[in-house]
């Protein structure tokens, strides 16, 4: 199977079919933001230089960000989503270069109208404990405030999807990501999807390319 890369604004649903292709795929997902946000829950040094930034809904730095990936990514034995990674044109060619070194990859494009992504953002719940996600207009979890998938009670509004971090989030996004787009479109590696599409039809117009 392909490396998979995918790529959308926050509130797009990356999360979500990185979800879907882990269980029904086998592939192993790496999410920057879970492994950032993994830092700052254990309170590592890291996590601490971390927090403020993430809070804000800035970028952290590309240096700090390749690392998490060589820790947490063993491209021998695995097939990959990256979530999140890349989010600049630099790490674009870093995970090239350093990581993907020839393997083959996809990059995923979840394209999406940004004015619709503040409602689902301020309406996202994500679990603390297995990370699973909600939307409470639209996929909210079956008895309120209970995460369906491991019945943990700590279903957060994550500070980065209040108002103004999504705002900063979303300029951010646009800023970054033709670039990143240019960088796969040019090698053949870029697929687009409808991301306001279904769960189930964004899922299957992943599955025929890879
Ligand atoms: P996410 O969960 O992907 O929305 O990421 C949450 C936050 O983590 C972002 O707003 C950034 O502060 C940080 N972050 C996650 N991935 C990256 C990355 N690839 N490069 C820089 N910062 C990142």
């Amino acid at each position: 199977m392909k490396h998979l890369v995918l790529i959308g604004a926050a509130g797009s649903g990356k999360g979500t079919q990185a979800a879907r292709l882990v269980s029904d795929k086998g592939y192993k997902h790496i999410s920057t933001g879970d492994l950032l946000r993994n830092e700052i829950s254990k309170g590592s040094e890291l996590g601490k230089k971390v927090k403020s930034v993430m809070d804000s809904g800035a970028l952290v730095s590309d240096e700090l960000v390749i690392e998490l990936i060589h820790a947490n990514a063993n491209l021998d034995k695995n097939s990959y989503v990256f979530d999140g990674y890349p989010r600049n044109l630099v790490q674009a060619q870093t995970l090239d270069k350093e990581v993907l070194k020839g393997r083959p990859s996809l990059a995923v494009y979840f394209k999406i109208d940004l004015g619709k992504l503040v409602t689902r953002l301020t309406n996202r719940r994500t679990c603390k404990d297995c990370g699973a996600i909600y939307n409470l207009l639209t996929q909210a979890p079956k008895k309120a405030g209970i995460c369906d998938k491991c019945g943990s009670t700590n279903l957060v509004h994550r500070e980065d999807d209040k108002e103004e971090a999504i705002k900063k989030r979303l300029d951010i996004f646009q800023q970054n990501t033709q670039p990143v787009l240019d960088h796969y479109q040019s090698s053949g590696r870029l697929l687009e999807v409808n991301a306001e599409a279904p769960i189930d039809s964004v899922f299957k117009q992943i599955l025929g390319q890879i």
